[in-house]
Formats: structure tokens, C-alpha cells, sequence
């Protein structure tokens, strides 16, 4: 299929130069608005709709200090980005990474809007992160630290307004400390409701059943719904996977369900590869123990070079953004990429893809299986509800189905990459919103 990038996303040139703003082609949130813009101009979408997407609605950075452990204080930056909320709250992530910048922040927020907007969700888009290495603190850090940014972020968030999630770096118990201040700096009355603040929290203090594998589970059923169209099957195919943690070791062990062999890993620690396959049960175990991927023995050390040159019929990005580059896209090897991971391809790189033949399959369809159980957590606390793990699933997959048949529909429709597809069919729906809801005041 073609892909309109060629243009070089003119459109949000010309928007950016009504702002005047300079358009910067290597940041990830101009390369990501680019491309949502891109696609506004197959869908004939009015200007308003279009300056509305390209800047968040509002911005948020705070700093606080917290206490370490040899009794020191330290100073911490945190950010909230809140892009829009026609369609509901505020939803998204909060990661923590050393080295997160507002940018990629602002682009991931973006991603939401478009990422809830795709899937029908009622919800907006957000996305937060703490500019910290969690692996450089102790328990106790990480947890005084959670507390003081949960505070500092007051009441920016809340459950009826802007409602965070686990991403990159965080996990279920960072929710439950989240969960926990914010309930105890509640008024008595919004108590009930009051852990909803937050979703991906554990199961026994209001998380809910089949979030934690959720992303990779609503990644697995995406693949179920569009492989056969490639003439591709699940049980008889390989892959290679960037990164191990929440999205890609649930990837891994789900798709070894269906017979598929995991050829060759790289993560923060290196790359490992076996041509018979490795076992992902297996290696979720080695890196619990291990923190990485590195010194598994039942599989060898390869290079980044070796690693992406794999010839694998998948190649699954699951960590940060702009992990696939140019350099890389004329090394890979691979019939389909499918990204568990937020922009995970540059622009530069997407195009050569795509003239070798490649597919990619886009973040915003191929990842929201997280945010779509949380908001099935999110609605389970708003009732004091708990659905059994088969609901969520049965679910779940109706969700990411419908939303694949809807990026399909719409790239078949359009003859556009189904990247450019998936944005349009999810604006296609904001700007409906937007049409009715009229103009304030
Ligand atoms: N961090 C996840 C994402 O990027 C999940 C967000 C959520 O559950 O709200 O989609």
C-alpha cells in the first residue's frame, strides 16, 4: 500500500507555521503529529479540528523533592501531558525513565487521543512521566518518590477528570501507592470512587482480572483477526522481539500458546538469538532473576547488527519510541511489524519499509488492548463491580477486533498505509464528536 508520508507531512508544516513554530523533522512528537495530520488530509478535515490536535490542551511539569534513604532530599521533575477529553477523562500512562523530555511526552498524550478515539473508548488522552531511573532506587525511594509526584500532581487528576496507568517503568504496586495517596487526600464522600484514580492497579485493591497481560493479549488478538489476510498463520511463524517487560514477555508467552517461535530478543541489556526458538515461559523467569536478556544460557549473544538483520516473518517493537531507524529498516528482514510499543519507527524509516514490501501494523490498533482493560478496571470501580477474566477477554477481543476491521476498512478505502489508516478512522470519529458538540461559547 502507499503511504501519503512522502509529503512529508506538509500539513503540519503549514500548521505549525500559522503557530509559529518551527517544525523540527528528528522530534518525535513533530514526526508524530506529522503523520496524525497526514492523515486529516484524506478525511477532508476541517482547520479547527486540526489546530485543536496539534498542541495538548494543557501541559503540566511539576518538581518536588523527596527523601532518599541516607536521609538526603532530592530534586524530581514530573510531567503531565492532558491533549484532549472530547470523547472523556483524561487517559493514559506515567512513566518512569531517566531519560524522558516533554516532547516525547506530548507525542505519546497524542498517541492516547488517537489510541482511545481508534477503539471507541469514552476517554481522552494523556500520558505522564517521572524523570527518574526506577532501577536506581530502593523500595523505599521508589515509594516516597511515587507519593511526593502523586501529591505534587494534586488534583490534575482525579477519577471523573484525568485518570493514569502503568507504562514504561512503572508497574502495579507504583498504582497502588499512587491509589493510596490520593484516597487518603480525599474528602470523606469521594473516598468510594477515590482508587479509581488510577487503573493497572493489582487485582486485590481494585485492579482488575487480565490487565497486567492485557497489551499483549489485545496485541495477540489483533494479529488473530488480521494474519489471515497475509496469508500468514499464528502457529507457523517467527518472530523477534525489542524488549522484555510487561508487553513483551505477555507477547511472547501468549503467542507461544499458538506455536509461534520467538527467534531472537534485545532489550536494555543485549540481544540473544536461537534459530529453534526460545522459550518465553522460560526467559520471563531468567530476566525476573536476571533484570535482562543477557547471559541467557539456552540461547546465544548476537549484535544489534545480527539482531535486526534476523529474517523472521514478525518483528514485534515492545520498548521505546524510535527504536526502528533508517539504518535499521535497511537491515530488517521481515515480513510484518508489529508495534506493541509507542512510535516505535521513524517516519524515514516507515517509508522504506513499506517500499520493501513490509506492513506495519500501527501502535494505536496493535497496543490499546492496555488502555481498553483499564477502562474496563476503571468502570468495575465505578460500579464496586468484578468481572471474571473470561468477560474481560471475551471483550477485549470484541474491542480489538472491531478495531482492526475498522483500520482495514478504512485503508482499503483510502489506499493508504495502515498507519495513515488507523489515525483517520480514529479522527474521523473526534471530528463527528466535535461536529456535533458545536462550538463553546
Ligand atoms: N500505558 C499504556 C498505553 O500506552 C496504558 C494506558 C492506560 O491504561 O491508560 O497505552
Amino acid at each position: 500500500m502507499n503511504s501519503p508520508d512522502s509529503k512529508s507531512h506538509q500539513s503540519a508544516r503549514e500548521i505549525f507555521e500559522e503557530l509559529e513554530e518551527y517544525y523540527d523533522d528528528h522530534n518525535v512528537y513533530y514526526q508524530t503529529i506529522g503523520s496524525v495530520l497526514d492523515a486529516t488530509e484524506l478525511l477532508g478535515i476541517n482547520h479547527r479540528l486540526k489546530l485543536i490536535l496539534s498542541q495538548p490542551k494543557n501541559e503540566i511539569m511539576v518538581h518536588f523533592t523527596a527523601k532518599m534513604d541516607d536521609g538526603s532530599q532530592k530534586l524530581f521533575k514530573g510531567y503531565r501531558v492532558q491533549h484532549n477529553n472530547v470523547l472523556g477523562p483524561y487517559k493514559g500512562g506515567i512513566r518512569f525513565h531517566h531519560e524522558v523530555k516533554l516532547d516525547e511526552v506530548k507525542a505519546l498524550a497524542l498517541l492516547m487521543t488517537m489510541k482511545c478515539a481508534l477503539a471507541r473508548l469514552p476517554l481522552g488522552g494523556a500520558k505522564g512521566a517521572l524523570k527518574v531511573n526506577p532501577r536506581s532506587l530502593t523500595k523505599n525511594e521508589l515509594e516516597r518518590v511515587t507519593r511526593r509526584f502523586t501529591a505534587a500532581l494534586g488534583n490534575n487528576i482525579s477519577p471523573n477528570y484525568d485518570i493514569p496507568a502503568p507504562d514504561v517503568g512503572t508497574n502495579a504496586q507504583i498504582m497502588a501507592w499512587m491509589a493510596d495517596t490520593y484516597t487518603n487526600m480525599s474528602e470523606a464522600s469521594s473516598k468510594v470512587i477515590a482508587k479509581g484514580v488510577v487503573t493497572g492497579k493489582p487485582i486485590e485493591f481494585g485492579g482488575s482480572e487480565g490487565r497486567e497481560k492485557a497489551t499483549g493479549q489485545g496485541l495477540v488478538f489483533v494479529l488473530e483477526e488480521l494474519l489471515p489476510g497475509m496469508n500468514l498463520k499464528i502457529g507457523d511463524l517467527s518472530y523477534s522481539l525489542i524488549g522484555f517487560g510487561n508487553v513483551g514477555s505477555w507477547t511472547a508467552r501468549l503467542l507461544q500458546k499458538h506455536g509461534s517461535k520467538l527467534k531472537t530478543v534485545m532489550d536494555h541489556t543485549g540481544a540473544i538469538l536461537n534459530e529453534d526458538g526460545i522459550d518465553a515461559e522460560d526467559l520471563t523467569q531468567y530476566v525476573k532473576e536476571h533484570g535482562g536478556v543477557k547471559g541467557y544460557p539456552k540461547a546465544n549473544p548476537v549484535s544489534n547488527d545480527a539482531f535486526y538483520s534476523t529474517k523472521v516473518d514478525l518483528f514485534i517493537p515492545a520498548a521505546l519510541e524510535q527504536m526502528i531507524d533508517f539504518e535499521h529498516a535497511k537491515r530488517m528482514n521481515c515480513k510484518v511489524i508489529v508495534e506493541g510499543a509507542n512510535a516505535p519507527t521513524t517516519p524515514r524509516a516507515e517509508q522504506l519499509l513499506l517500499e520493501k514490501g513490509v506492513e506495519i501494523l500501527p501502535a494505536i490498533l496493535c497496543n490499546a488492548g492496555g488502555v481498553t482493560v483499564s477502562y474496563f478496571e476503571w468502570k468495575q470501580n465505578r460500579q464496586s463491580e468484578t468481572w471474571e477474566e473470561e468477560k474481560v477477554d471475551r471483550q477485549l477481543r470484541m474491542t480489538m477486533s472491531k478495531s482492526a476491521q475498522r483500520v482495514l476498512n478504512m485503508a482499503r478505502e483510502k489506499n493508504c498505509s495502515m498507519r495513515i489508516a488507523s489515525y483517520a478512522a480514529a479522527i474521523e470519529y473526534l471530528d463527528k464528536v466535535y461536529d456535533m458538540r458545536g462550538v463553546f461559547p
